[in-house]
C-alpha cells in the first residue's frame, strides 16, 4: 500500500511542478525535483528509486551514509543538512551536492578533505534570507564575500545559492524571500568571479515550492509531499 503512495506522491508533485513551470514559461527540465528522504527507512526510498528518482536529499551525515551503501551507486545525493566540520571528511566523496555551506572554515575543511580524496566538491552557499534566529546560513549581507573567498580554494565549486524559507501558512508569503535569493543570485554572477558559477537555486519545500519555482528555483527539495509525515524519534 505504502509503495503504490509514494509513486502516486510522485506524480502528483512531478505534475504540479510542470502545471507551475508551464504557467510561469518555464521549462520544466530547468528543475530538479529532490526526494527528501531523512529519516525514511531504506524501503521507501526504493520505492522512489524504483518509480525513477535519482536525486536524494539527506541531512545527517550518518544517515546518508548508511543509505548510500545500502543503495544503487547511480544515485545523487545532496547534503541538505547542516554540516559539521568534523564529519565533513565521511561524505566528500559520495555527495553530488552539498547545499548548507554558511562559513568560509567549512568551505576551508571541504575543500582541504576534497584534496585528499582527489575529488572536486560541488556546493551551495546557504543563506538566511529571513534571517530567522533559528537557522544556519550567511546573511544576505556577507553571502557575496563568502562566495569571492571560496572562491580562491582547490577542488571546491560554488553552484549556486540555498535558503530555507519560513515555516508558514500561506505559500505567498515566502515568496520575497526566494525572489531575494534570486536577486542575490544574479548580483553575484554579474561579479564574474573565477571557479564560481550561479546556475543553481535551491529553493522550496513541500509547502512552498510551487512559489519557489515561479521564483526561480531549479532545486525543489520535497520530503513530506513524497514520503509523507516524518516521525521523529529521541
Ligand atoms: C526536511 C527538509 C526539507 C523537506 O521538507 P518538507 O516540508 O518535508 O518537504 C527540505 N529542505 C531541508 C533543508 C530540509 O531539512
Amino acid at each position: 500500500m505504502e509503495d503504490v503512495t509514494i509513486r502516486e506522491n510522485i506524480k502528483a508533485v512531478e505534475k504540479t511542478i510542470a502545471v507551475t513551470c508551464r504557467e510561469v514559461g518555464r521549462d520544466v527540465q530547468e528543475v530538479t525535483l529532490i526526494a527528501v528522504s531523512k529519516t525514511k527507512p531504506v524501503e521507501m526510498l526504493q520505492e522512489a528509486y524504483a518509480y525513477g528518482c535519482r536525486d536524494f536529499g539527506e541531512n545527517k551525515v550518518q544517515e546518508l551514509i548508511e543509505k548510500f551503501e545500502e543503495m544503487p551507486k547511480d544515485i545523487r545525493w545532496h547534503m541538505i543538512g547542516h554540516l559539521q566540520r568534523n564529519k565533513v571528511k565521511y561524505i566528500v566523496d559520495k555527495v553530488y551536492l552539498i547545499h548548507s555551506v554558511d562559513s568560509l572554515r567549512l568551505a576551508e575543511e571541504i575543500s582541504k578533505e576534497a584534496v585528499k580524496k582527489d575529488v572536486c566538491v560541488k556546493i551551495l552557499v546557504e543563506v538566511n534570507v529571513a534571517n530567522e534566529e533559528t537557522k544556519f546560513g550567511t546573511t544576505c549581507d556577507e553571502v557575496k564575500q563568502l562566495v569571492y573567498d571560496i572562491a580562491k580554494l582547490p577542488n571546491i565549486r560554488v553552484k549556486g545559492l540555498m535558503t530555507i524559507a519560513p515555516f508558514v501558512e500561506n505559500a505567498e508569503e515566502n515568496r520575497p524571500i526566494f525572489s531575494k535569493l534570486r536577486k542575490i543570485a544574479v548580483d553575484i554572477m554579474k561579479e564574474n568571479i573565477d571557479n564560481i558559477d550561479m546556475e543553481i537555486l535551491s529553493m522550496g519545500m513541500t509547502g512552498d515550492y510551487t512559489v519557489a519555482i515561479s521564483e526561480g528555483a531549479t532545486c525543489v527539495r520535497v520530503g513530506t509531499g513524497i514520503f509523507g509525515l516524518r516521525q521523529y524519534m529521541s
